[in-house]
């Protein structure tokens, strides 16, 4: 704890998931490295001995694996179970006693050479034990760890709450933290809206990202994390925790109406990635799912899923949302969220490339597969469902999707706005389109052509920059001449300031995570249709991010009453 006399020591980053949370620091441990090729064992050595430490090594692993299992929850348990299951199976340790007993290999390098065949032959078997080799992974890296003394890979397995530091963190990593442990999260890299970042949100998990000096915070050392402001601040003084933890508690619900002061109706949806999220969405108020990201569900498997398992997975937010209006986006492959059997991994530009949409001119049955399996969905439960591509570029495009959706039965098809070109060409695509929906999180990479993963470059990677407002303006002008709505699911529609700026540009439905509901409706419910106009002209005159963002905020009282 700091005293009044001695400077404190803060660290600013960007912060990518509100709120203020103070704990002790535990960082992520750096990533297990190879073995060198051809380590072997000193000459005086037993192999026997040297075999038997990798028995040894294994059924700690195990033994681990299961006491952190028993502890964890949600998708977490469920990940460290398969790997206690996998450490316990016996083919990775005989292959690897055989190396160290016939190649007198240390056993850290046998371990690494039996595991690169075991996960050879899974990957050659495709499918189901494809998906497996992973896990295989995950295991040679933990018993390695043991046998040379490092930290086991992941999350540290810490019994009391803690703000994990990290270089950085896999979207894989982030969708397993447990809330109740983890209770912030502080990163070197990342950006604003990187899929980890989103991730973070969804879980309601403070976080601050692109902080120069995290990783060297010291381990233990006590920091009040404010994913509001962007800010790390280490030895905080015992009124700033009461403080953070004071805010932390006041509890702001949605009542399930979204509308501005005077009435003006502004339906507020949730994004949702795995099903699990629809029901959280559908209890916090949610009035639809403005974006399902399908291939949230699907980012571990090698193959295409099949059409049964694609309806079993969509018919369990469908049912969250019965009655109600249900986004569902075809699978936006590629880029940060690449899916094995549909992106290829060696594009010198990923976030350029074949992703999205564009994944369907090579592979156009995985898009007929899919179309089929929403329509399956859609008329086996009672949710309104509309259907959209992401990456939609071009006027043919847009025409080719709501003809592949029509020919599926699926009447509301439409378009996420994402690539300037559809935002200038929003006129002729909603022509065509029963709907628009703005990813402002790519509209904004694409405008700016800025690195939507790249924490140095989020000065520009926001949609405050008036040239994105200018985009989002283009697309609903587009929509009103066709008489469409336009909706925003990207990341700004969770920003309660950028949200009323949203409104005013004239775009009809806000789709965020289900954590941010209340504090959008609540700003939203402060101000008139009238005053979102007046925010929004102000916005997208203003000449630089900085200076739209403070004349709408300096303007919004709101905002300081509520900690935002
Ligand atoms: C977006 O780009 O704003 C969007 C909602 O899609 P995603 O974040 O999944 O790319
Ligand atoms: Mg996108």
């Amino acid at each position: 704890m700091t005293t009044d006399a001695e400077p404190q020591q803060q660290l600013a980053g960007i912060g990518v998931s509100p709120g203020r949370a103070s704990g002790p620091v535990v960082a992520m441990p750096a990533p297990v490295a190879e073995p060198p090729a051809g380590s072997t064992l000193e000459a005086g050595d037993d192999a026997e001995q040297a075999a038997e430490r990798i028995t040894a090594a294994s059924s700690r692993v195990k033994s681990d694996l299961e006491q952190a299992a028993s502890r964890a929850t949600g998708a977490g348990k469920e990940v460290l179970e398969t790997t206690a299951m996998m450490a316990a199976d016996p083919t990775l340790v005989s292959a690897a006693q055989l190396l160290v007993r016939e190649s007198r290999l240390t056993p850290a390098r046998a371990v690494w050479q039996a595991a690169a065949d075991v996960i050879n032959q899974l990957a050659a078997l495709g499918g189901y034990m494809a998906e497996r080799t992973h896990d295989v992974a995950d295991v040679r890296d933990r018993v390695v760890a043991a046998l040379t003394g490092q930290l086991p890979p992941g999350v540290p397995d810490v019994a009391h709450p803690f703000v994990l530091v990290a270089s950085d963190l896999s979207p894989a990593d982030t969708a397993t933290l447990d809330p109740a442990r983890v209770i912030a999260l502080v990163t070197r890299e990342g950006g604003p809206t990187s899929h980890t970042a989103i991730l973070a949100r969804a879980l309601g998990i403070p976080a601050v990202v692109g902080v120069a000096g995290a990783t060297e915070l010291p381990e233990g050392s006590v920091v009040l994390v404010d994913g509001t402001a962007g800010t790390v601040t280490l030895d905080p003084t015992e009124e700033q925790i009461a403080q953070a933890i004071a805010l932390a508690a006041r509890v702001r619900t949605f009542d399930g109406a979204g509308r501005t002061r005077d009435g003006h109706r502004v339906p507020l949806l949730a994004n949702v990635g795995r099903p699990a999220g629809a029901q959280e969405a559908a209890d916090a108020g949610a009035e639809g799912v403005g974006l399902f990201r399908t291939e949230f569900c699907f980012l571990d498997r090698a193959d295409a899923p099949s059409i049964p398992e694609q309806v079993e997975q969509y018919r369990q937010v469908l049912s969250a949302f019965a009655g109600k209006k249900v986004v569902v986006r075809t699978l936006d492959a590629g880029a940060d969220k690449p899916l094995p059997f549909l992106t290829s991994a060696d594009e010198p530009n990923p976030a350029l490339g074949v992703r999205g949409y564009r994944t369907s001119w090579r592979n156009p049955q995985v898009l007929e597969d899919q179309l089929t399996a929403i329509a399956q969905a859609a008329e086996a439960e009672s949710a309104d469902v509309w259907v959209m591509a992401p990456m939609i570029a071009t006027v043919p495009e847009a025409a080719a999707f709501v003809e592949a959706c029509h020919v599926h039965g699926l009447a509301t098809a439409g378009v996420m706005v994402e690539v300037p070109s559809a935002a200038l060409q929003s006129g002729p695509i909603l022509a065509r389109a029963a709907f628009a929906s703005i990813g402002t999180n790519d509209l904004t990479q694409y405008t700016m052509a800025a690195d939507r993963m790249l924490g140095e470059l989020a000065p520009l990677s926001t949609a405050w920059q008036p040239a994105v407002l200018a985009l989002i303006a283009a697309t609903c002008a587009g929509g009103e001449r066709n008489d469409r709505p336009v909706g925003v699911c990207g990341e700004a529609a969770a920003d309660p300031a950028l949200a009323v700026v949203l409104v005013g540009l004239g775009v009809a439905t806000l789709s965020m995570t289900a954590r941010a509901l209340p504090d959008v409706a609540a700003v939203l419910r402060s101000v008139t249709l009238a005053d979102c106009r007046d925010l929004a002209a102000l916005a997208v005159e203003a000449e630089s991010a900085d200076e739209a963002r403070q004349a709408v905020r300096s303007r919004l009282a709101i905002l300081d009453e509520l900690g935002l």
